[in-house]
């Protein structure tokens, strides 16, 4: 048998996810936000699960041209648009659209010689401080595009920063950004995930979800199954050793737990090699045998350890489930200090996957 770990990704949970999202947001088409390898799911496996969103978002020309010669015709969103004016005639022959986010952008694009006329997104910063033009600056750079023969149609777009936070919202953002593009008639598109489920008033066009089409919450102190959401991936491994530890005695590098009493001991083959997150402390709920106990020790870099107490009967082979429909990802982010969105696109290549 070869070294049992699995990541079981679910198709048909990424297409209920998606149809959670249309729900939530009847009126806007969907942007599926699939970069970072479909949030580490895998590229082409998530878009084709999500083929029926209205357009995918991805952050290099690579990962567009991967989903052309798919044959996806969807539109295409490069969220960080180009990185380098020598990109601009790929992006034109795929059929992209990058998002413009600075002015140089702007004029480089005006200035290029495309083949083909180019939809754009011009970003803006409302208070994120990140990518984007400040408003101040979006007159200037519409005028550069507009002047611009091969340039198609503009979406104006922002991003908010603190849509998941209980109290903070979105409605200094939406202030700023409606002052920005007031009169201007374009298409609009500004809610991830956590506005799409908080704030109806952010829909608009286009919503941009990401992580929920994968089953996780956007929102500490909630799961996925709290939402209606379906988890779209397994980690899944089995013991590869069980031993019997005497009180007094430590367990892995460090020493960093010590036994209170003797006990069970399951060895699981799964480290931080794998993307487990070696924050995760003694502790950290995993399931064995379908039953619910805490890893022991610092996480390996290809193993961790387990207290076998509540699975008596566990054994060499025993299914163990590292996240999953019955363990969520958010579980174990949150105890090790941060996000599912980490622990997914974390998950390492060497990491056999399934397609259920
Ligand atoms: C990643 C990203 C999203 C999706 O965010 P989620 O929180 O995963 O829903 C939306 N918009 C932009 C610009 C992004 O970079």
């Amino acid at each position: 048998m070869s070294r049992p770990l699995t990541a079981r990704i679910d198709l048909a949970a990424l297409a209920h996810n998606l149809g959670v999202v249309k729900a939530a947001a009847p009126h806007s088409r969907v942007l599926a936000v699939i970069k970072a390898n479909g949030y580490g799911h895998g590229l082409l496996r998530v878009a084709h699960g999500l083929r029926a969103a209205d357009g995918f978002a991805v952050l290099s020309v690579d990962e567009a041209a991967q989903l052309r010669g798919a044959g996806y015709t969807h539109p295409i969103v490069l969220l960080e648009g180009f990185f380098h004016p020598d990109e601009l005639s790929e992006i034109a022959r795929l059929r992209l659209r990058p998002v413009i986010h600075r002015q140089d952008q702007a004029e480089i694009l005006a200035r290029a010689h495309l083949e083909h006329r180019l939809d754009v997104l011009l970003k803006i910063d409302t208070g994120m401080h990140r990518l984007g033009l400040p408003p101040a600056r979006v007159a200037e750079a519409l005028a550069t595009l507009r002047a611009a023969p091969h340039i198609g149609g503009i979406t104006l777009m922002t991003h908010f920063a603190r849509a998941d936070e209980p109290g903070v919202g979105v409605a200094a953002q939406m202030a700023t950004f409606r002052e920005a593009a007031g009169g201007l008639e374009l298409p609009i598109t500004l809610a991830n995930s956590a506005a799409l489920l908080r704030y109806p008033e952010t829909h608009a066009d286009w919503v941009r979800p990401g992580i929920m089409l994968y089953g996780i919450s956007p929102f500490s102190g909630q799961t996925g199954a709290d939402l209606g959401l379906l988890p779209a991936m397994a980690l899944e491994s089995r013991l590869i050793a069980v031993r019997r530890i005497r009180q007094g005695d430590a367990v892995g590098y460090g020493a960093s737990f010590v036994a209170e009493h003797d006990l069970n001991l399951g060895v699981v083959a799964c480290g931080y090699a794998d993307g487990y997150p070696r924050h995760a402390g003694s502790g950290t709920p995993i399931l064995v045998e379908g039953r619910i106990t805490r890893t022991l020790g610092r996480v390996s870099m290809d193993m961790l350890c387990v207290d076998l107490t509540p699975v008596p009967n566990a054994h060499v082979g025993s299914p163990v489930t590292l996240w999953g429909a019955e363990l969520p990802a958010e579980h174990v982010a949150e105890r090790a200090g941060t996000i599912a969105y980490e622990l997914l696109t974390a998950v390492a290549p060497r990491v056999r996957v399934e397609e259920i």
